[in-house]
Protein backbone atom coordinates (compact mmCIF):
# COMPACT_ATOMS: atom_id res chain seq x y z
CA UNK A 1 0.00 0.00 0.00
CA UNK A 2 1.82 3.12 -1.10
CA UNK A 3 1.98 6.26 0.92
CA UNK A 4 1.91 9.45 -0.67
CA UNK A 5 1.71 13.29 -0.47
CA UNK A 6 0.40 16.01 -2.09
CA UNK A 7 0.29 19.48 -1.64
CA UNK A 8 -2.48 22.42 -2.75
CA UNK A 9 -0.38 25.03 -0.85
CA UNK A 10 3.42 25.70 -0.59
CA UNK A 11 3.44 29.23 -0.28
CA UNK A 12 3.86 30.91 3.68
CA UNK A 13 2.22 33.67 5.17
CA UNK A 14 0.10 35.10 2.22
CA UNK A 15 -1.55 33.55 -1.04
CA UNK A 16 0.51 35.23 -3.96
CA UNK A 17 -0.34 33.84 -6.56
CA UNK A 18 0.82 34.87 -10.15
CA UNK A 19 2.41 33.62 -13.22
CA UNK A 20 5.94 34.03 -11.97
CA UNK A 21 4.70 31.51 -8.70
CA UNK A 22 2.84 28.77 -10.93
CA UNK A 23 5.17 26.33 -10.91
CA UNK A 24 6.17 26.15 -6.82
CA UNK A 25 2.72 27.48 -6.53
CA UNK A 26 1.19 30.60 -4.89
CA UNK A 27 -1.83 29.20 -2.11
CA UNK A 28 -0.85 28.91 1.41
CA UNK A 29 -0.38 26.07 3.53
CA UNK A 30 -2.49 22.79 3.15
CA UNK A 31 -1.41 19.26 2.20
CA UNK A 32 -3.26 15.67 1.69
CA UNK A 33 -1.14 12.38 3.08
CA UNK A 34 -2.91 9.44 1.30
CA UNK A 35 -2.59 5.68 2.69
CA UNK A 36 -4.40 3.45 0.40
CA UNK A 37 -7.65 4.89 0.71
CA UNK A 38 -7.34 6.77 3.56
CA UNK A 39 -6.47 9.94 3.94
CA UNK A 40 -5.40 12.93 6.08
CA UNK A 41 -5.56 16.71 5.63
CA UNK A 42 -2.91 18.39 7.25
CA UNK A 43 -3.85 22.61 8.03
CA UNK A 44 -6.20 24.56 5.96
CA UNK A 45 -4.47 27.56 3.70
CA UNK A 46 -5.65 28.56 1.10
CA UNK A 47 -4.68 25.46 -0.88
CA UNK A 48 -7.83 23.48 0.60
CA UNK A 49 -9.53 25.29 -2.52
CA UNK A 50 -7.22 23.68 -4.96
CA UNK A 51 -7.94 20.54 -3.07
CA UNK A 52 -11.38 20.53 -3.96
CA UNK A 53 -11.16 21.19 -7.46
CA UNK A 54 -9.65 17.98 -7.90
CA UNK A 55 -11.66 16.09 -5.61
CA UNK A 56 -15.13 17.33 -6.95
CA UNK A 57 -14.32 15.67 -10.06
CA UNK A 58 -14.13 12.41 -8.13
CA UNK A 59 -16.89 12.38 -6.16
CA UNK A 60 -19.94 15.04 -5.82
CA UNK A 61 -19.24 16.96 -2.67
CA UNK A 62 -22.77 17.97 -2.83
CA UNK A 63 -24.41 14.58 -2.20
CA UNK A 64 -22.58 14.95 1.43
CA UNK A 65 -21.81 11.56 3.10
CA UNK A 66 -18.28 12.62 3.09
CA UNK A 67 -15.69 12.40 6.15
CA UNK A 68 -12.24 14.41 5.83
CA UNK A 69 -9.63 14.33 9.32
CA UNK A 70 -7.94 17.87 9.21
CA UNK A 71 -5.18 18.09 11.16
CA UNK A 72 -4.20 21.95 12.38
CA UNK A 73 -1.02 22.79 13.50
CA UNK A 74 -1.43 26.33 14.82
CA UNK A 75 -4.16 29.16 13.59
CA UNK A 76 -2.42 31.77 11.85
CA UNK A 77 -4.24 32.87 9.17
CA UNK A 78 -1.88 31.06 6.00
CA UNK A 79 -3.12 27.96 7.72
CA UNK A 80 -6.53 28.57 8.87
CA UNK A 81 -8.36 30.67 6.22
CA UNK A 82 -8.58 28.21 3.41
CA UNK A 83 -11.28 26.41 5.59
CA UNK A 84 -14.04 29.07 4.83
CA UNK A 85 -13.81 28.13 1.23
CA UNK A 86 -13.87 24.07 2.16
CA UNK A 87 -16.93 23.65 -0.03
CA UNK A 88 -18.33 20.38 1.95
CA UNK A 89 -18.95 22.10 4.87
CA UNK A 90 -21.96 24.19 3.01
CA UNK A 91 -23.30 20.58 2.49
CA UNK A 92 -25.32 18.60 4.78
CA UNK A 93 -24.22 15.25 5.86
CA UNK A 94 -20.66 15.84 5.41
CA UNK A 95 -18.65 15.51 8.65
CA UNK A 96 -15.17 17.32 9.39
CA UNK A 97 -13.14 16.08 11.96
CA UNK A 98 -10.66 18.74 13.24
CA UNK A 99 -7.54 16.70 15.00
CA UNK A 100 -4.93 18.90 16.83
CA UNK A 101 -2.91 18.90 20.01
CA UNK A 102 -5.08 22.32 21.41
CA UNK A 103 -7.93 21.82 23.75
CA UNK A 104 -11.14 21.73 22.09
CA UNK A 105 -12.51 25.35 23.74
CA UNK A 106 -9.36 26.94 21.93
CA UNK A 107 -9.94 25.30 18.40
CA UNK A 108 -13.84 25.95 18.16
CA UNK A 109 -13.11 29.78 20.13
CA UNK A 110 -10.93 31.08 17.35
CA UNK A 111 -12.47 28.60 14.39
CA UNK A 112 -16.17 30.50 15.36
CA UNK A 113 -14.02 33.62 14.78
CA UNK A 114 -13.74 33.04 11.01
CA UNK A 115 -17.47 32.34 10.68
CA UNK A 116 -18.07 35.44 12.44
CA UNK A 117 -20.93 37.06 10.39
CA UNK A 118 -18.51 40.45 10.20
CA UNK A 119 -16.30 38.37 8.18
CA UNK A 120 -18.75 35.33 6.02
CA UNK A 121 -21.80 35.52 5.86
CA UNK A 122 -22.61 32.87 8.66
CA UNK A 123 -22.58 32.82 11.96
CA UNK A 124 -20.28 30.43 13.99
CA UNK A 125 -19.55 26.67 13.14
CA UNK A 126 -23.07 25.85 13.83
CA UNK A 127 -24.87 28.13 11.56
CA UNK A 128 -23.12 25.79 8.85
CA UNK A 129 -24.96 23.06 7.54
CA UNK A 130 -22.28 20.27 8.17
CA UNK A 131 -21.56 18.40 11.08
CA UNK A 132 -17.75 19.50 12.99
CA UNK A 133 -16.28 16.75 14.88
CA UNK A 134 -13.22 18.16 17.39
CA UNK A 135 -10.52 15.92 18.96
CA UNK A 136 -7.96 16.60 20.90
CA UNK A 137 -4.85 14.47 19.76
CA UNK A 138 -2.64 12.73 22.14
CA UNK A 139 0.40 11.16 21.99
CA UNK A 140 0.35 7.99 19.39
CA UNK A 141 -3.58 8.49 18.30
CA UNK A 142 -4.53 6.57 15.68
CA UNK A 143 -6.78 7.93 12.99
CA UNK A 144 -7.77 5.13 10.76
CA UNK A 145 -4.66 3.37 9.77
CA UNK A 146 -1.94 6.74 10.48
CA UNK A 147 -0.71 6.98 13.85
CA UNK A 148 -0.15 10.69 14.55
CA UNK A 149 2.27 12.35 17.53
CA UNK A 150 3.31 15.94 17.56
CA UNK A 151 5.60 18.20 18.90
CA UNK A 152 6.07 21.59 19.54
CA UNK A 153 8.02 23.85 17.08
CA UNK A 154 9.69 27.12 17.38
CA UNK A 155 7.40 29.32 16.04
CA UNK A 156 5.51 32.61 17.09
CA UNK A 157 2.75 31.38 19.47
CA UNK A 158 2.43 27.85 19.86
CA UNK A 159 2.91 25.51 17.16
CA UNK A 160 3.16 21.67 16.60
CA UNK A 161 5.02 19.31 14.00
CA UNK A 162 3.29 16.38 13.23
CA UNK A 163 4.45 12.65 12.56
CA UNK A 164 2.50 10.13 10.54
CA UNK A 165 3.12 6.90 11.01
CA UNK A 166 1.71 4.11 8.69
CA UNK A 167 2.75 0.06 8.25
CA UNK A 168 4.05 1.76 4.38
CA UNK A 169 6.41 4.23 5.87
CA UNK A 170 6.58 7.91 8.29
CA UNK A 171 6.20 11.86 7.55
CA UNK A 172 7.04 14.20 9.40
CA UNK A 173 5.53 17.59 8.79
CA UNK A 174 7.03 20.95 10.37
CA UNK A 175 5.65 23.67 7.98
CA UNK A 176 6.27 26.51 10.47
CA UNK A 177 9.65 26.25 12.63
CA UNK A 178 13.26 27.81 13.53
CA UNK A 179 15.64 25.83 13.67
CA UNK A 180 18.08 28.65 15.10
CA UNK A 181 16.49 28.10 18.08
CA UNK A 182 18.40 25.65 19.37
CA UNK A 183 17.10 23.85 22.27
CA UNK A 184 13.67 23.21 20.61
CA UNK A 185 14.99 22.42 17.52
CA UNK A 186 17.58 19.86 18.99
CA UNK A 187 14.42 17.98 20.90
CA UNK A 188 12.59 18.62 17.31
CA UNK A 189 15.92 17.17 15.29
CA UNK A 190 15.86 13.96 17.81
CA UNK A 191 12.05 13.05 17.85
CA UNK A 192 11.90 13.32 13.75
CA UNK A 193 14.25 11.02 13.50
CA UNK A 194 13.97 7.79 11.40
CA UNK A 195 11.43 9.41 9.15
CA UNK A 196 11.02 8.26 5.36
CA UNK A 197 10.09 11.74 4.30
CA UNK A 198 10.76 15.29 5.96
CA UNK A 199 8.63 17.89 5.14
CA UNK A 200 10.63 21.23 6.42
CA UNK A 201 10.23 25.02 7.02
CA UNK A 202 13.13 26.49 4.54
CA UNK A 203 11.49 30.45 4.03
CA UNK A 204 14.48 32.71 3.88
CA UNK A 205 18.30 32.88 2.51
CA UNK A 206 20.54 32.95 5.53
CA UNK A 207 20.77 36.96 5.29
CA UNK A 208 16.91 37.49 5.14
CA UNK A 209 16.91 35.22 8.64
CA UNK A 210 19.17 37.46 10.24
CA UNK A 211 17.54 40.72 9.10
CA UNK A 212 14.13 39.35 10.31
CA UNK A 213 15.44 37.55 13.42
CA UNK A 214 13.97 34.48 12.37
CA UNK A 215 10.67 35.35 12.76
CA UNK A 216 9.40 31.55 13.57
CA UNK A 217 10.65 30.25 10.22
CA UNK A 218 14.08 28.52 9.04
CA UNK A 219 16.76 29.33 6.60
CA UNK A 220 17.49 27.25 3.39
CA UNK A 221 21.13 26.26 5.25
CA UNK A 222 19.37 25.43 8.77
CA UNK A 223 16.35 23.59 6.81
CA UNK A 224 19.61 21.83 5.16
CA UNK A 225 21.61 20.72 8.48
CA UNK A 226 18.38 19.73 10.29
CA UNK A 227 17.43 17.07 6.92
CA UNK A 228 21.04 15.85 7.64
CA UNK A 229 20.78 15.54 11.02
CA UNK A 230 17.38 13.19 10.27
CA UNK A 231 18.25 11.80 7.36
CA UNK A 232 15.29 11.54 5.60
CA UNK A 233 14.99 9.47 2.37
CA UNK A 234 13.33 12.59 1.07
CA UNK A 235 13.24 16.09 2.01
CA UNK A 236 10.90 18.87 0.78
CA UNK A 237 11.59 22.09 1.86
CA UNK A 238 8.26 24.20 1.91
CA UNK A 239 6.49 27.59 3.20
CA UNK A 240 8.23 29.41 0.06
CA UNK A 241 8.35 33.41 0.68
CA UNK A 242 5.39 34.79 -0.46
CA UNK A 243 7.43 37.57 -3.71
CA UNK A 244 10.02 34.35 -4.67
CA UNK A 245 9.59 33.51 -8.30
CA UNK A 246 9.82 29.93 -9.62
CA UNK A 247 13.07 30.88 -11.02
CA UNK A 248 14.60 32.08 -7.90
CA UNK A 249 13.51 29.17 -5.96
CA UNK A 250 14.60 26.71 -8.70
CA UNK A 251 18.11 28.45 -8.42
CA UNK A 252 18.17 27.04 -4.51
CA UNK A 253 17.22 24.29 -5.51
CA UNK A 254 19.64 23.50 -7.70
CA UNK A 255 22.17 24.85 -5.47
CA UNK A 256 21.16 22.85 -2.26
CA UNK A 257 20.64 19.68 -4.26
CA UNK A 258 24.10 20.09 -5.82
CA UNK A 259 25.20 20.04 -2.27
CA UNK A 260 23.17 17.92 0.13
CA UNK A 261 21.69 14.88 -2.34
CA UNK A 262 23.24 11.83 -1.89
CA UNK A 263 22.48 8.29 -3.22
CA UNK A 264 20.30 7.25 -0.20
CA UNK A 265 18.59 11.07 0.53
CA UNK A 266 17.57 13.56 -1.36
CA UNK A 267 16.24 16.98 -1.34
CA UNK A 268 13.42 19.43 -2.78
CA UNK A 269 11.24 22.21 -2.71
CA UNK A 270 7.77 21.54 -2.69
CA UNK A 271 5.53 22.15 -5.75
CA UNK A 272 2.21 22.78 -5.46
CA UNK A 273 -0.18 19.89 -7.46
CA UNK A 274 2.65 17.46 -7.22
CA UNK A 275 2.45 14.18 -5.84
CA UNK A 276 5.48 12.67 -4.01
CA UNK A 277 5.15 8.78 -3.27
CA UNK A 278 7.06 8.27 0.36
CA UNK A 279 8.11 4.74 -0.16
ZN1 LIG B 1 2.70 29.53 8.18
ZN1 LIG C 1 2.66 30.29 11.47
Amino acid sequence: MALTVCFWGTRGNVMSVARERLIYGGHTTCLSVRHDHEMLIVDAGFGLANFLECLSTETPLSRGGHKFNLLLSHFHWDHIQGLSYFVPIYFPGNEIVIHSPFEREVVTEILNLLFDGSYSPFNGLDSLPCTWTFRKLEHGSEIGSFRVDFHETAHIGETYAFRLVTEAGSIVVATDHDASRTQINDSLVDWAQGCDMLIHSAMYTPREHQQLGGFGHSSFIEAVRNAERINAAHTLLTHHAPLRTDGELAEMEHNLQHMYNTDTRRLSFAKEGEIYIVR
